[in-house]
């Protein structure tokens, strides 16, 4: 029986930055994001909204659902693939 190697997958690692100052607190993103990685920050920024922040990184795959959903364009994705 011939045997094939398996290729190990590479993992998607995915990171987020989000502009504090011009999240409104709107929360899409949070709700849209499909590894929970987004929660609500404990500090109000300087419009006096409490913004989001990247709460686990660890669990982000870059999928750039987030930043979709941001009305604000507050939400910036980078990916990179992990040996
Ligand atoms: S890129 Fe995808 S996984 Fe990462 S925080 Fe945004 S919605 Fe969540
Ligand atoms: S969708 Fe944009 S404006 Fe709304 S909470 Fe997320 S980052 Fe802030």
């Amino acid at each position: 029986m011939l045997k094939v190697a398996k290729t190990p997958k590479k993992r998607i690692k995915g990171t987020i930055v989000i502009d504090r100052e011009l999240c409104k607190g709107c929360k899409y993103c949070l709700a849209a994001c499909p590894r929970g990685s987004i929660a609500v920050d404990e500090k109000f920024n300087s419009m006096g909204y409490f913004p989001v922040r990247f709460k686990h990184p660890e669990k982000c795959t870059g999928c750039a659902v987030c930043a979709r959903m941001c009305p604000e364009i507050a939400i910036e994705v980078w990916k990179e693939e992990d040996d």
